[in-house]
């Protein structure tokens, strides 16, 4: 330790350093500090566009949430300490969960075709952002020829509306018949999906007239066809895209924890109205994808929502994309 009044070797240093600086700037000290650069709060990326084939694809995060979770929304029939151990094996905190959602536009070159319409604006600060994102991704809503609703959930259909009009006024919709029917009539509706009855009826159902109501192979337009994903919600469809011999799979929610549900497909999610239904949907979807390596599109995937499942020998992985499409 130096002694009071001595200099150190410390010391010394910083004096040659200060003085070599000195020196550096030809005897100009500047005498105004620099301000600190201002913290600005997180940057997240919310538009991501890729080619399939001669078709472009855009990504628009229509927001997030927050809350407690995975368990028991994921690995609803599991105990919580399985489930916690899973997602902090991957870094992931024991008990905090963020939901994402994005929509999925295709442009065939013909059509503009909008995946769900997010959320209803202002349902949280931090979701309903698609109309707004929408333009900056380049489209405006008047150009959206065809809307298609994979399932009547409030985060899937709330957009449709704002202040009672139509958001995407030349739009052709599409649902699936089996999904909007129930909806729509309305019976044997849990407890829990009340008030996503009452938003569809709100929301969906004034397009139904002129809508197209879709099998479960149904073709909305030449290039997209359906592809039966019952269980999340009783007649969810997921939709096969293919351009010029690339293809794509839109699940919807047919997974939606990139690891809980991808690594652990039997596990049941509290989302799902027929649970078991959701395990056998998510099986067979996943084995289709993984030994055909399909490309992927989820809603609640990780932004940009992009990915493949990969067969691992107990399970599945999910890869998500990295430059693959940039190529
Ligand atoms: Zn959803």
């Amino acid at each position: 330790m130096a002694k009071h009044g001595s200099v150190t070797h410390r010391d010394a240093l910083t004096m040659v350093s200060g003085a070599a600086a000195f020196g550096a700037l030809g005897g100009v000290v500047p005498h105004v500090a620099q301000a600190a650069a201002p913290m600005l709060g997180v940057s997240r990326p919310s538009i991501y566009r890729f080619k399939l084939g001669a078709f472009e694809v855009t990504n628009i995060l229509d927001g997030y949430v927050q809350g407690n979770g995975p368990h028991p929304i994921f690995g609803n029939n599991q105990p919580a300490e399985m489930v916690r151990a899973l997602v902090t094996s991957h870094g992931l905190p024991a008990t905090r969960h963020e939901n994402t959602y994005t929509v999925t536009v295709v442009n065939t070159g013909k059509e503009l075709v909008m995946f769900d319409a997010g959320n209803p604006h202002g349902r949280s600060p931090t979701s309903g952002h698609l109309s707004g994102l929408l333009s900056a991704a380049g489209y405006k809503p008047e150009q959206i020829d065809v809307v298609v609703i994979t399932h009547g959930h409030p985060d899937h259909v709330g957009g449709l509306m704002a202040d009672g009009k139509p958001v995407y006024p030349n739009a052709r919709y599409v649902f699936g018949a089996r999904e909007f029917d129930y909806w729509n009539k309305g019976e044997n509706i849990p407890d829990a999906r009340k008030a996503t009855r009452e938003l569809f009826v709100k929301a969906a159902v004034p397009f139904g007239e002129k809508a197209t109501m879709l099998k479960e192979d149904g073709e909305v337009v030449s290039g997209i066809r359906a592809v039966q994903a019952f269980g999340h919600s009783p007649g969810m469809l997921a939709f096969h895209i293919e351009s010029d011999g690339k293809r794509l799979i839109n699940w919807a929610d047919t997974a939606n924890h990139y690891i809980a549900s991808v690594q652990r497909p039997e596990w049941h999610v509290a989302f799902d109205q027929d649970k078991e239904a959701g395990v056998a949907t998510r099986r067979r979807i996943f084995d289709m994808v993984s030994a055909d390596k399909i490309p992927v599109v989820g809603y609640h995937m990780p932004f940009p929502a992009l990915g493949w499942v990969e067969k691992t020998g107990a399970g599945y992985r999910w890869a998500p994309a990295t430059f693959h499409f940039n190529l």
